[in-house]
């Protein structure tokens, strides 16, 4: 096969068969739902504080989002309210080799917003004031300075947004690795069990009941990305989420051209520890038109306002497929989380192309090198783009911890560190007000100030 006509290949990484769990345990102090990075590190913490926790995956542990994402652990450009977060993530992401013995290819070569103008560089002051804020090294750089770490790159920037302090690591790597971490330290780990739902008693949590029976705790977390507002709606709790498809390639191992993850609005581009590179649109994520995108319409108009260059609307079977979806079911029916095990949407080829084209125009070094994967992952946003962490009052016991908006995967680890505090109550020292749920219906400005 000519290299080039392998583009196109979708990847099998995630359709794997299922493992089923013999047995479940018959009661947790906390039941996680969601093998995700947030899932996982959340379980990984409590288990290290000796908390008896059941994390309960429907497929494969980071079968969705977080074995699907660019890999970029940064802080550069985030909104203000996950500055803290993100710190404590870094820390984390930085000792996470050292402290569960695995690798998880974490490493520091920076993080790069190009500009094509003096104009578009003039843009990022504002972001690099919120920085020095709190002492993180992001600064302004020169079509020179660039160069330095971007080589032969046939683009005629002005400069960029840098921070050398921001990472990248291996996202098929790294949650299964804090999975078994957690394992380890006495977490049960449960992929291939769906959760179906929660039952109450006089308000507050009793059990889950899973497709493999009921688990009895007093204290949920539904971690469960993409699926959370379903969940939730189920329970009568109203978790505004909307989805979008965003497509990622990865090329076969080449020249080493570029230091660091490099963000330009026609490629977001990283070195990968395997020698090639994962290349994404740096101007296209699509979000597919569903019955919720009019029932939250009013208050993600904000976030579309902030993203309209970047965020295309799509029309197909998605539609239907949630308009015929149960908003309610029985529990001792198989539920939808059975019938997706795994959220794996098809890349989409027309972005693969404009890919393809916008590799080989910015770095003609790599214009022969094939790109041998291709998938697709379900972003999950709230609607200011900041991640809603929380704990529900009219349901004791029950708490969300959901809306990582396109950038969950370089904060997870913080977040399972700050969320593990919500639970048990240990100060975190991370303050978690900010991402409270009440924030869309107080009446408080829904303002995006990060991109998804
Ligand atoms: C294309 C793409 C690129 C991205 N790039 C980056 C990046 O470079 N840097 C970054 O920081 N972030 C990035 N992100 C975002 C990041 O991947 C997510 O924010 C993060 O992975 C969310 O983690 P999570 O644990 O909340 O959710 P997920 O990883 O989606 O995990 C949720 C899990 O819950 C499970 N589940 C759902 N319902 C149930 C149920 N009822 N019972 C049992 N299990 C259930 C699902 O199967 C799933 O595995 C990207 C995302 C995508 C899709």
């Amino acid at each position: 096969m000519d290299a080039k006509t392998s583009e196109n290949t979708v990847s099998n990484t995630w359709t794997k068969p299922l493992t089923q769990p013999e047995a479940i345990p018959a009661q947790a102090d906390v039941v996680i739902i969601g093998g995700g990075i947030v899932g996982v590190s959340t379980a990984w913490f409590l288990a290290k504080q000796g908390v008896n926790v059941v994390l309960c995956e429907k497929g494969h542990i980071a079968g969705e989002q977080s074995g699907r994402n660019w890999g970029w652990v940064r802080i550069q450009g985030r909104d203000e309210r996950e500055i803290p977060m993100m710190l404590e993530s870094l820390r984390i992401w930085e000792g996470l080799k050292e402290e569960i013995g695995e690798d998880v290819g974490f490493t520091r070569e920076g993080c790069f917003f190009t500009a094509n103008s003096p104009k578009d560089l003039q843009s990022f002051e504002d972001w690099v004031a919120v920085a020095k804020n709190y002492g993180i090294d992001t600064r302004l750089i020169d079509a020179d300075e660039l160069k330095q770490h971007v080589r032969g790159a046939a683009v005629d920037w002005a400069g960029a947004m840098m921070t050398l302090s921001d990472g990248r690591a291996e996202p098929h790597k790294a949650a299964p690795a804090i999975a078994r971490a957690a394992h380890r330290s006495g977490a049960t780990i449960l992929p291939g069990c769906a959760v179906r739902g929660v039952e109450t008693s006089g308000g507050k949590v009793s059990a889950v009941v899973t497709e493999h029976g009921s688990i009895k705790t007093s204290t949920v977390l539904c971690a469960a990305g993409a699926w959370t507002s379903m969940f939730c709606r189920s329970l009568a709790v109203d978790v505004p989420q909307l989805r979008v498809r965003g497509t990622v390639a990865r090329t076969a191992p080449a020249e080493n051209v570029l230091d660091g993850n490099i963000f330009d609005d026609r490629l977001g581009i990283r070195r990968r520890e395997d020698g090639g590179y994962t290349i994404a649109h740096g101007s296209v994520l699509e979000h597919p038109v569903t019955p919720a995108s009019f029932r939250y319409f009013a208050k993600f108009f904000p976030a579309l306002l902030h993203e309209w260059k970047l965020v295309r609307l799509s029309f197909g079977r998605e539609f239907v497929d949630e308009w015929n979806a149960p908003k309610v079911w029985d529990l001792d029916k198989p539920s939808p989380f059975e019938e997706t095990r795994v959220l794996n949407p098809s890349p989409t080829p027309g972005v693969l192309k404009g890919i393809r084209r916008n590799l080989d125009t910015m770095f003609p070094q790599l214009a022969n090198t094939p790109i041998v994967e291709s998938w697709a992952g379900m972003i999950e946003s709230s609607p200011d783009v900041v991640p809603i962490i929380d704990s529900i009052d009219r349901i004791g016991g029950f708490h969300v911890a959901t809306g990582f908006s396109g950038h969950g995967f370089g904060i997870g680890p913080g977040a399972g560190k700050a969320i593990a505090g919500m639970l048990t109550g240990a100060d975190s020292s991370i303050d978690l007000a900010e991402f409270r749920l009440s924030r869309f219906f107080d009446g408080s400005p829904i303002r995006p100030q990060s991109g998804i």
